[in-house]
């Protein structure tokens, strides 16, 4: 079962952190959606053989943003052109301060079931700090209003790791979020971008990266207070209650195929992976002119086998060897079990019945263990 994956480039303002490919400028909205309607009918052979799609998934950018009028013509041409699931996950992100009652009635006719909203943080000095473009009390409050709705599978998004001042009410943060009730979050280390406003403060000296140790610490904290609310750590950086991962995520990391519309979008058919010009106007000037602005790679056996261990690896279920036997050869599995061998010892992997998980010492270094298990 597929995917459907619509980016939508717009954003109120730019987040001190962020490297995501949108404009503030909202001139082309609609031309924008012009374009991405040509998409949709022009590629919907892409996933032609693929079965009915499971999950649809408006990401950004800020979703949210668009007006009901423009995201339902997206919608119904998806619902138009494509076999949808009766079963299907429908998920938008959204900004709390578009979520006024009326606008997320408006989203929830149009069919979106599963909301993604991105409150990074309850401090507002912090959220101030971000150049977020909502206030503390507005991600409260939209929370209770979607579940007023009747949405009833909600994610957050939540950043941690900040630099000094802003490092601090962590445990806070975290209360907060499960006061919410909410089904599934996501918590982000933060990262230093090239290009983003944030890597030119520190670039500049104004701002020192937190060191590694202080979010370590922050990253044990976030596991234990998770398990303590019942939630499961089923990849590095996501968290659900039982049944209710994301199931578009799952997919992605499942290697199920996926069609992306919209500037910047990846598409992947099992063995090809495409992606549209990070270029509003480019992307626009493609689709209209039917010369559309993309880009390829043919993935081989060993980039294949790669992202297989390292999506693995961050993922509770793990590496095994009879998939990677069957999937690779057992030249792979040999590899990767010769290259586990330290890590095992240094207690950073379990190793069972052919299955390798990564501990909870071993969370804090997945994309460094997965890497040594790559093969060249
Ligand atoms: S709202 Fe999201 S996509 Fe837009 S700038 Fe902020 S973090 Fe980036």
């Amino acid at each position: 079962m597929a995917g459907i994956y619509v980016h939508i480039p717009f954003c109120r303002q730019k987040c001190t952190y962020c490297d995501f490919h949108f404009s503030t400028s909202r001139k082309s909205d609609k031309d924008m959606v012009d374009a991405m309607l040509i998409e949709l009918k022009q590629r919907v052979s892409y996933l032609k053989h693929q079965g009915q799609i499971e999950t649809v998934y408006f990401g950004g950018g800020t979703p949210s943003l668009l007006s009901v009028e423009l995201l339902g013509q997206l919608v119904t041409k998806i619902q138009e052109l494509y076999p949808l699931s009766d079963k299907i996950e429908f998920t938008i992100e959204a900004n709390p301060d578009d979520l006024t009652k009326s606008k997320l009635e408006q989203l929830w006719e149009l069919g979106f079931n599963r909301l993604s909203i991105g409150i990074q943080s309850f401090d507002e000095e912090v959220l101030n700090w971000m150049n977020r473009s909502h206030s503390s009390k507005q991600a409260s409050n939209c929370v209770g209003l979607a579940q007023q709705v009747g949405f009833k599978n909600i994610s957050a998004d939540l950043i941690y790791g900040l630099p000094s001042p802003y490092n601090r009410n962590w445990q806070a943060n975290l209360s907060q979020l499960f006061e919410l009730s909410i089904q599934h979050f996501s918590a982000y280390c933060l990262t230093v971008e090239p290009n983003t406003s944030l890597w030119h403060s520190v670039n500049k000296g104004i701002i020192k990266p937190l060191a590694e140790e202080h979010a370590s610490v922050q990253f044990n904290q976030l596991m234990d207070h998770a398990a303590d609310h019942g939630f499961e750590h089923y990849e590095i950086s996501n968290f659900s209650l039982p049944n209710l991962a994301s199931k578009h995520n799952s997919n992605y990391w499942n290697g199920i195929p996926y069609l992306g519309i919209g500037p910047s979008a990846h598409s992947f058919n099992g063995s090809t992976r495409s992606w549209n010009i990070s270029n509003n106007a480019q992307y626009i000037a493609g689709q209209i002119s039917g010369s559309p602005n993309f880009d390829f790679e043919k993935l081989s056996h060993w980039d294949l086998y790669n992202e297989h261990v390292m999506i693995g690896l961050r993922r509770s279920l793990g590496i095994n060897k009879c998939e990677i036997v069957d999937r690779f050869g057992l030249e792979y599995w040999q590899h990767a079990e010769s290259a586990l061998e330290i890590h095992l010892k240094q207690g950073l992997i379990n190793l069972q019945n052919g299955v390798a998980t990564l501990t909870q010492d071993g969370k804090h270094l997945a994309d460094k263990i997965a890497s040594d298990l790559f093969a060249t």
